[in-house]
């Protein structure tokens, strides 16, 4: 029995505890083979499928002594590979993609850093998952930022940092979008498909599945893999209770993509392919630049601006909603994008009564007992008039 049945997402889930738990349930046609608990360690044993008597030499043209200890098992590329094909017929720039203008975008090229453990993450032949996440979040940064995004990459090079650490990053530099690019693993040869992964459940935070919808039909689009399954937009929590460490970590709109599956034998070296990387990153892009075209909401608290009230007296919360639409200036913009039935007001876990003006575009909240001393959580959802939620609904009041 081989024990390569692990996702490359055991290792994202390991972000602050190792001994995950996984749901109780039937497994569906469409889920992964169940991770063996004996591989579910970062520091997980060789797959017996990485043996590398079993490397075929006529696709394994990176020359090493031990194919599953290589490093730079991709085809080479020029730096300017992407930037030379961007805006070319091949890969044309919609007119939409202008409104990634300004969008800090946070991009986690998986793993790095671990090519000395013999068959870590690697396909058939040896081809690192780590390296093709970092081509293909490179080749997505020169095309976001050919259009305006600011983009910031978790790492570089092939080196390794926590999934903490990482997400850390997207939280510090307050990115609006955090994407955590990977490729996925299996037991069985012949699985090849997308999957784009949400945390926790459909209600934490809908932006989250407004960002994995968008990144998925890109993928689909331009990958076009033939093997689709039916929702490929997944739950963490399929995987552990507590879903991945890379999204639990993060306080930012987030998701993760696992574009395709480096344990299938003709795509591992489709993804050795910088053109194929490309393609994969271009995919990402459109999806990212049609996310953008529909308005990313944005919450904003404008009194008290400094978010702290007095302790036990009657307090007026004023909020500005911005539709991610309205600032256009676009015949009609000065209607409402609000979808009234979309607003929520929940403080300290509790829906409140609010009001809410289309001129203005200002959120409303009495709370005539005033707030006990200490911090309390807000949170304000909405949606645009394209149903797409609120980056961040979250912020915290202090009463003192
Ligand atoms: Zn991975």
């Amino acid at each position: 029995m081989t024990i390569r049945t692990l996702l490359c997402l055991t290792l994202i889930a390991l972000g602050a505890f190792a001994g995950c738990l996984r749901p109780e349930r039937s497994a569906p046609s469409d889920a992964p083979t169940t991770p063996n608990a004996a591989t579910d360690v970062p520091d997980s044993p060789a797959p017996a499928t990485a043996d590398p008597t079993t490397t075929d030499p006529a696709t394994a043209d990176f020359t090493t002594a031990d194919p599953m200890t290589a490093v730079d098992t991709l085809h080479d590329a020029p730096p300017d590979f992407a930037l030379r094909r961007i805006g070319t017929d091949a890969y044309p720039i919609p007119a939409y993609a202008r409104y990634l203008d300004g969008v800090k975008i946070c991009l986690d090229p998986g793993h790095g850093g671990q090519a000395h453990k013999r068959g870590y993450k690697r396909g058939p032949t040896g081809v690192r998952e780590a390296e093709m996440n970092l081509r293909v979040a490179q080749y997505l940064r020169d095309l976001l930022e050919h259009c305006g995004a600011e983009v910031l990459l978790t790492r570089e090079a092939d080196v390794h940092s926590t999934l903490a650490e990482r997400a850390q990053m997207a939280n510090d530099w307050n990115a609006d979008l955090f994407i955590s690019c990977h490729h996925n693993a299996i037991g069985k040869p012949e699985v090849n498909r997308t999957t784009v992964w949400y945390h926790r459940d459909v209600d934490y935070r809908p932006a989250n599945l407004d960002l994995a919808r968008h990144l998925c039909q890109g993928l689909l689009d331009e990958l076009a893999l033939p093997d689709l399954t039916g929702v490929p937009l997944k739950s963490d929590q399929l995987m552990y209770e507590n879903g991945f460490g890379i999204l639990r970590h993060a306080n930012v709109t987030a998701a993760l993509c696992e574009s395709s599956f480096f344990t299938n034998p003709a795509e591992e070296q489709r993804l050795r392919d910088p053109e194929y990387n490309l393609r994969e990153a271009y995919g990402l892009f459109l999806g990212l630049a049609q996310y953008a075209f529909n308005g990313l909401p944005k919450l904003t608290l404008t009194s008290p601006a400094d978010g702290v009230v007095p302790a036990d007296e009657p307090a007026t919360l004023v909020f500005h909603l911005d539709d991610g639409l309205r600032g256009r200036k676009a015949w009609g913009s000065d209607r409402q994008m609000i979808l009234s039935d979309s607003l929520a007001v929940r403080i300290d876990g509790a829906e409140r009564p609010y009001t809410f003006e289309n001129d203005g575009y200002r959120l409303t909240v009495e709370i005539p007992e005033g707030f006990a001393a200490g911090d309390h959580p807000v949170e304000i959802q909405f949606q645009n008039m394209y149903k797409q939620s609120v980056l961040n609904p979250f912020l915290t009041l202090t009463a003192e």
